[in-house]
């Protein structure tokens, strides 16, 4: 697992996002990608190694809009490649996890069997091509995340962007962090308070199986029943200057498993 930031914003996202990244730098990570919205298209960019290469990509092939998820992966399922990496686009919907989902094998083959082709050797792929049949099928993007979060097992914190819909982010936890951040006409989403700790300090902690519904001018949480929920909003006084020692206790550990590739 390692990092993940959001920014449903009232300017321009991709460089914000990419500053957001480089303060989960500390979390440890092999490969990084940002993905927007622009002229209502998903556009992505994506690169190996560390985060000089994706600001590389960037400069190269910038990429526009107010709207935006970015990743630091650490390589769980596939190798840490561009094809690999985070975010990944399927139709309409677009995707950033860090975790394991510990069930992707039957899930994978399920969606096979349904005709769906695959890009990565990634677990993450699995939860964006559930997530894309549900909206081609016709329904909303929470319903769609509702219809998919109970078929995933293990430990997950997970970002969702949707084409058509340039008001919205999603996020998803389970066994791994996710916090919101509640800015002035505009809202955030991040691994930890550092993440966001530019734009706000105003953040709330989600609870384990709760995912919410991030727009410019509102967040509301679920919990894993789907109920509408109230987690405290807090202070966080975090600051891009916090020392690093008092923070690496929540580096991402790398894990392997049998089935990492
Ligand atoms: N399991 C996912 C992958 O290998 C996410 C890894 C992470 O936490 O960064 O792509």
């Amino acid at each position: 697992m390692c990092g993940i930031v959001g920014i449903v914003g009232k300017s321009e996202v991709a460089q914000r996002l990419f500053d957001g990244l480089k303060r989960l730098e500390y979390r440890g990570y092999d490969s990084a990608g940002i993905c927007t919205i622009d002229h209502g298209e998903l556009v992505r960019r994506r690169a190996e190694g560390k985060l000089e290469n994706l600001a590389r990509e960037l400069a190269q092939e910038p990429l526009g809009g107010t709207i935006g998820i970015a990743h630091t992966r650490w390589a769980t399922h596939g190798a840490p490649t561009v094809d690999n990496a985070h975010p990944h686009i399927v139709g309409p919907v677009a995707i950033v996890h860090n975790g394991i989902i510990e069930n992707f094998k039957p899930l994978r083959e399920e969606l096979i069997a349904d005709g769906r082709e695959f890009k990565s050797e990634t677990d993450t792929e699995v939860v964006a091509h559930l997530v894309a049949r549900e909206v081609e099928g016709g329904a909303s993007p929470q319903d769609s995340v509702a219809t998919v979060l109970p078929r995933l097992q293990g430990a997950f914190a997970i970002a969702f962007l949707f084409r058509d819909h340039p008001d919205l982010i999603i996020g998803a936890r389970m066994g791994a962090p996710l916090t919101v951040g509640y800015g002035d006409g505009e809202n955030y989403l991040g691994s930890d308070a550092l993440a966001v700790a530019p734009w706000t300090q105003r953040i709330a902690y989600l609870d384990e199986g709760d995912w919410a519904v991030v727009r410019r001018e509102n967040i509301e949480i679920f919990d894993r029943d789907n109920e509408p929920v109230e987690r405290e909003i807090v202070e966080s006084g975090a600051s891009s200057a916090r020392s690093r020692r008092a923070i690496t206790a929540t580096t991402c550990r790398r894990r392997s498993t049998s089935s990492r590739s």
